[in-house]
């Protein structure tokens, strides 16, 4: 498939063979909300005493974070975490730590930053375990929220937006490790949609 087509045929083996991308968010678009939020995270942490730290979680989240910190106009520092989560039910699921953070955040300003919320199950675990160094603040931003499934116990503090329950690819999301290049958000769906 090119990275220009606005809609494509998913050619690979597996479940959603035959399926469509659909182009739901542009590169404009998504540009447009990163630099938004980019402006009311920095306003909201500009009175940290020290720069704020900023907390992707790998692998999807490489380019939103990468825009979103390039965007801000106070200064930060990045880390990343990595896990990997087991859903038994929509509810219900095991979170196993991959990676770890190297910073030290105890009395720092730390920002999460997810690249979609489903379930919720990866950002509850990743704040309790973040909560649990006593950071200054703690706070998370996700560039897209399943709002409608999700069983999250506290919302994200900021939502690039909020999108059905459709499976999206690019802007660092994959499908089997593929489409993650790809410059605008696509959701898999049935060839007639
Ligand atoms: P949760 O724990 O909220 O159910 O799931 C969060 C993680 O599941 C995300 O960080 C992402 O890795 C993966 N995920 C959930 N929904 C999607 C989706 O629609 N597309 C892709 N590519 N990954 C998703």
């Amino acid at each position: 498939m090119t990275k220009s087509n606005k809609s494509l045929i998913i050619d690979h083996e597996g479940p959603f063979k035959g399926k469509k991308l659909k182009c739901i968010f542009t590169e404009e678009q998504i540009q447009k909300r990163v630099k938004e939020l980019a402006l009311e995270i920095s306003q909201d942490l500009k009175n940290a005493k020290q720069p704020p730290i900023l907390i992707g979680v790998l692998n999807g989240s490489l380019f939103f974070m990468a825009d979103l910190m390039r965007a801000m106009n106070i200064e930060s520092e990045m880390d990343f975490i990595k896990i990997s989560s087991y859903h038994h039910t929509s509810s219900t699921g095991t979170v196993r730590l991959v990676k770890d953070i190297s910073a030290q955040i105890t009395d720092r300003d730390v920002l999460i930053v997810e690249d979609i919320v489903d379930t919720g199950l990866s950002i509850n675990f990743l704040r309790n375990r973040m909560q649990s160094n006593s950071p200054h603040s703690l706070s998370v931003v996700t560039f897209l929220y399943k709002k409608e499934i999700s069983q999250l116990k506290k919302e994200p503090e900021y939502i690039g937006f909020v999108i059905p329950n459709y499976y999206v690819v690019g802007y660092g999301l994959d499908l089997d490790q593929k489409y993650r290049t790809l410059r605008g958000i696509y959701a898999i769906v049935d060839e007639k949609e």
